[in-house]
Parts: C-alpha cells; structure tokens; sequence
C-alpha cells in the first residue's frame, strides 16, 4: 500500500485549497514524512458552505427509506475496503493495524445502525381539544451541520458525526484532523462512492482555529458538533452560543476505575490494563486514575506492572504489536512534563515513565503510584499510557475521589457486591460508567458526557437527535 497526500472535497469535488497550500503529515513510529494535505483557504470554506447548503436541498428530499439504502450500501463498501483504510490509519495514527481495522469495522457497524435509525425519526399526533383540529409535532433536519474531530479515532470520531447527521437528513462540512487525513478522505469516499449526491459530505482541513471561527459564525451552518480537550470545546461553544448554534460537544475525560477488595482482581487487571494501553492511551474514556481498596492494593499494582512491562510497544504495522507510539511529538512533550511534575511532587514510577528507543514517538507504559491530589496528572487529562494508582477506605472514599474533578466522561468499577454496583452506579458523577467488563462506545449505546466532559449523545437511538429539529403544526379544515 502505499500511502495517498489527501485533498480537500467540496461539492462533489476532490481539490487543493485555492492557495495551493500543503500540510505535511509524519508516520509516529518513524518520524518520517509521508505525504501532505491540502489546506483550506476562506476562498475554499465558502465555497464548501455554499456546497453544503445545495447538498441540504438534495438530501433532505431524498425519503429516510432512499437514504438508508446509500448508508447501507457505504458500510458495505467500507467493509471491503478495511485492510487498505486500516493500513492507511496505522500509517498515519500509529496504532496497531488489529485495533485500526477494528475501527473501521465499527464505523460500518454505525453507519448501519443510523442507516436504521434514520428510518424511524418519528413525529406525534397530539390529540385536539376541539373536534377536527390535528395537532401534529414534526422532526426535520437541522440544516447544514459542522464537525471538527481529532486524531485519536479518525474515523471513528467523524462516523459518530457523519452516520447521524446523514440518517437525520442534514448535509456536513467534516473538519477532520490534519494529522490523520487519509483514513478520513477514504471513509468519505467509500460514501460517495456508495452514491451520495454532491455537496451533502464535505470535508476541509487547514488552521482549525480559522475554519471553526469561519464555519461556526456563519449563518447557513445550523449545528456545531465537536470531538477534542474540554478547553477548545468550551471556546467553540462560546463561540456557537454567541451565534445560537446548536451544539455538540465530547470533551476530555480522567475516568476513575474504582477495584474493591471483593472484585475479580485478575479480570480487573486484564481489562483495565487493555482499555488504559489501548491507542497508547489516546483515549478520551480511558482509566486513568485506579482507585484500588487498601486489602488488594498491593495485589492489583503489581500485577498491573507485571503486565504492563510485557506489552509488545512497537510500530503498529507489525501485527505482533500491542502499543504504538503517541501520535505526534507533543503527546511525547506532555508525557515527559506530567511524569517530572509527578516525580517532583513526590509520587514513584513503578514502571515506565520515558522513551522507548530514540526514534518514533513511542512511551514505555507507565504506572505511577503515591501522586498526591496535587499531582498535575492527578487532574488534568493525561492522554497518553498514564496510570495512576491510588488506595481507598471505604466506599463514599472512592466515590469522593472519583467525583473530585470537573470532568465525567467514563467511569469503571470491579466488585462482585450488587449493592456496591448501584450504589456506584448512583454515586459517581459520569456519563457512561462499565462494571466488571469494558462495555463502551457500541453504535448502538449512547455515548455521551457530562459536567467538563461536554453534553449531547452520539450513538444510540440518542445520537440522532442532535440533528433534528422539533416543529409543531396546529390545523384545522378550512
Ligand atoms: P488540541 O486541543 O489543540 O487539539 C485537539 C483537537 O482539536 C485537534 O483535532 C485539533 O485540530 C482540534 N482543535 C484545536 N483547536 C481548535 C479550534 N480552535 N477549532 C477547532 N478545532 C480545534 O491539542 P492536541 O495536542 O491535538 O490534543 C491535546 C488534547 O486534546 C489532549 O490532551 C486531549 O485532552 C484532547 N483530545 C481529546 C480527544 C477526545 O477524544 N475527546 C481527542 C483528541 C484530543
């Protein structure tokens, strides 16, 4: 395979930015530059909004019954396409080829299951007060929708947007990562190439800053949907307050997994560890504070380490790879200033805590025990193969430490005591909590945060809503 440079799609249209811009995109495993993307201009934005509104004209006339079938037929063609989409991720993203391919799956999965869903967006009729009066509650698309999703799941970020907004019936402009160009360029072909009409799938790169300052004031762009840290997101929804957009926002996350000394303590282990190392921990639910009952504390770290120190970290092309590098250098920056912060605020490395090898940006697992609450790690977002370890008492202990940070993305618990699961599926303050398995992100299940980690579900019979409008007709014969 060999890798493709990624142009800009507007109305129908593969093409450079009107300024012949070009932004070089690196392999993190080798450093090595493989290729670019073109950038976008105003002069290209413009024109894509324009595309976008013609494209909303098409598709929301197009019946739920048509639209489904050119879903359907994308995921198909997505399928098919999974070992060139995954390999073209894994160049560009690092991740092991097992969990790129894995991605691409899903994203057919979701596009299939919005593809139904699509079919069943439901009005109501209300009964009268009076006799031949209908009362009716309509749902239409929203409009011309805008998405701007990060690097870590390039794919997967922008199918939670794309599946949705399309079954719903809206057009959209994709702002995908300029890191990760590629596997979104192709999971937009395989659309297109399933027969999606022109100007209905948009997608840009450039200075995120400008495009999302241009597409969110703008006045044809109907809806705001954004993937990335909890600080750009409460701009950008500033931002779309400002101009009235409706918004959705999936922000960063410090998960707390909360083992009690009645847990599976081995199970614990093995899921946890897969879900922390997963994506090199590039994971917006991945656990990151391990909060650990004092009886089994010893017991779980040190298997944790054990384990830990046996994963395979390698370019992820190799299939016997278990994790890849960070995918750009200044994921390696802030690994290194979060575990100096830690050292010298007194918390130990049991393991990890540097570089591996001197080439590619590929970090050793790490585990980090004793960080007070201090600890610059302990309270923002590591996003990268961190593990913090911590004991507990009692249970209002862990749920205290679970709860005592502004973020509620995920959140995980071990124990074998049915009343401890309900009371810390009652007690802790997130979005999406998984006890005893990794149970997240499924097409059809919402996924969605709350306090700092943002509002609005993707996924599930939920996630189609952010793209309808409610309307309410009242009549009566003439
Ligand atoms: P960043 O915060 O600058 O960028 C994160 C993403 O937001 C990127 O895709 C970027 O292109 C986009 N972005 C940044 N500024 C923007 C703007 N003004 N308008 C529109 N889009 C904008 O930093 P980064 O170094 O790429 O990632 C660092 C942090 O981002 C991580 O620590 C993590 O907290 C967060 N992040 C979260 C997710 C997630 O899944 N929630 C994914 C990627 C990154």
């Amino acid at each position: 395979m060999t890798y493709q440079d990624t142009l800009l799609h507007i109305g129908g249209r593969w093409s450079e930015g009107s300024g012949g811009g070009r932004i070089p995109v690196l392999n993190p495993a080798t450093e090595e530059t493989i290729g670019w993307v073109a950038k976008a201009e105003k002069a290209d934005l413009e024109q894509a909004v324009a595309a976008a509104v013609k494209g909303f004209q098409v598709w929301r006339r197009v019946s739920a019954f048509e639209r489904s079938k050119v879903m359907r037929k994308a995921a198909d063609i997505i399928r098919e396409r999974t070992e060139d989409i995954a390999r073209a991720m894994t160049t560009e993203q690092g991740k092991p080829l097992a969990q790129a391919r894995l991605e691409t799956l899903t994203a057919a999965d979701m596009t299939e299951w919005f593809a139904e869903e699509g079919r069943r967006v439901y009005g109501r009729v209300i009964p009268a007060r009076a006799e031949g009066i209908y009362q009716l509650s309509l749902r239409e698309p929203v409009g011309p929708v805008a998405a701007f999703t990060p690097w870590n799941f390039p794919i997967s970020q922008i199918i939670k947007k794309l599946a949705a907004a399309l079954a719903g019936g809206c057009s959209i402009i994709i702002k995908a990562a300029e890191e990760t160009p590629a596997s979104a360029a192709a999971l937009v072909q395989a659309f297109l190439d399933a027969g999606m009409p022109d100007g209905v799938i948009n997608l840009v790169f450039g200075a995120p800053a400008e495009i999302s300052e241009y597409l969110i004031t703008h006045p044809d762009i109907r809806k705001v949907s954004f993937t990335g840290s909890t600080a750009i997101g409460k701009q950008l929804a500033s931002l779309a307050g400002l101009h009235m957009k409706r918004v959705t926002m999936e922000l960063g996350g410090h998960a707390p997994a909360i083992v009690f000394d009645d847990a599976d303590v081995d199970k614990a282990v093995t899921v946890l560890l897969a879900a922390k190392y997963r994506n090199a921990g590039q994971v917006c639910i991945a656990p990151t504070r391990f909060i650990v009952q004092e009886n089994v504390y010893d017991q779980f770290v040190s298997t944790f380490v054990d384990k830990a120190e046996k994963l395979k970290v390698g370019n992820g092309m190799d299939e016997s790879t278990e994790m890849g590098p960070l995918a750009h250098d200044r994921r390696v920056a802030a690994m290194e200033s979060l575990i100096q912060d830690a050292i010298a605020k007194g918390a130990k490395v049991r393991t990890g805590g540097e570089r591996s090898g001197n080439k590619g940006y590929f970090f050793k697992p790490t585990v980090i025990t004793d960080a007070s609450v201090e600890t610059t790690a302990m309270n923002l977002e590591p996003f990268g193969p961190i593990a913090l370890m911590s004991r507990f008492d009692g249970l209002e202990d862990a749920i205290g430490e679970a709860n005592r940070l502004p973020y509620g993305l995920a959140a995980y618990a071990f124990t074998r005591s049915a009343k401890t699961s309900i009371d810390i599926a009652n007690g802790v303050e997130s979005g999406m909590i998984s006890i005893n398995q990794n149970g997240l992100a499924l097409p059809e299940t919402p996924f969605a945060g709350i306090k700092d980690s943002g509002y609005g579900a993707e996924g599930g019979s939920e996630g189609i809503e952010a793209y309808v409008n409610t309307r309410f007709v009242s009549q009566s014969g003439a």
